[in-house]
């Protein structure tokens, strides 16, 4: 069976990735290569970051692999948190100290459009492949919902009535910016 590498050190993603690959790849995470250091994040964008990270794992391994990096990015801030949504409230923060700010920010503030962006990079022999998703919404006044993770419970998606956070994980993968992305990867792969 093929190996392929996922560069994430978030176990929730590469057990989702496994069991969605698992008919034609063997994914290995970074604790299977021995891979125990933090992998530099120092892009300017999403995908500049994606792509840092496989090549630093490809570069070190000479081994097929792939990495994601996501943001979420509002209008009325002009595209922040983006790439530092992750620590937007200051380095360690918590998802909720994230998601209280940004609320903060948006107080008064009648345009609540926004995006999830999700960038995959992936590297097969050698070649880079870049796939990109997207899920457009609004962010909401208040928090709602108490599934997912992130600003779930502040992300109403285009055309429903439910938060990131108070939908099924199931409806939420369908239709998130990273199941898109990985949509387009494995439709990829499995064409290999
Ligand atoms: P990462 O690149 O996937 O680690 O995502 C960076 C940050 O974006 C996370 O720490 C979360 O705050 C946020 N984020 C990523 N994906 C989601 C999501 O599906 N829902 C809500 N927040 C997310």
């Amino acid at each position: 069976m093929k190996k392929i590498v996922f560069a994430t050190n978030n176990v929730h993603k590469l057990e989702e990735l496994r069991f969605i690959l698992s008919a034609d790849f063997r994914v290995l995470g970074l604790s299977d290569i021995g891979f125990g250091e933090e992998i530099p994040e120092t892009g300017n964008t999403l995908a500049e970051n994606a792509s840092q990270k496989s090549h630093h794992i490809f570069d070190r391994f000479q081994l097929d692999c792939f990495s994601d990096d996501t943001g979420l990015e509002v209008d009325a801030l002009d595209g922040r948190p983006g790439i530092y949504s992750a620590r937007y409230a200051g380095e360690n923060s918590t998802y909720e100290q994230n998601v209280d700010k940004l609320l903060n920010e948006l107080k008064g503030v009648e345009n609540r459009t926004a995006r999830f962006k999700t960038v995959i990079s992936l590297i097969v022999d050698g070649t880079e492949h870049l796939f990109e998703g997207r899920a457009e919404g609004v962010i909401t006044k208040d928090k709602r919902g108490g599934k997912g993770f992130g600003y779930d419970p502040v992300f109403l998606p285009d055309g429903y009535e439910q938060t990131f956070a108070e939908m099924p994980a199931g409806l939420k993968n369908k239709i998130s910016h990273r199941g898109k992305a990985v949509a387009k990867l494995v439709a990829f792969l499995n064409g290999l």
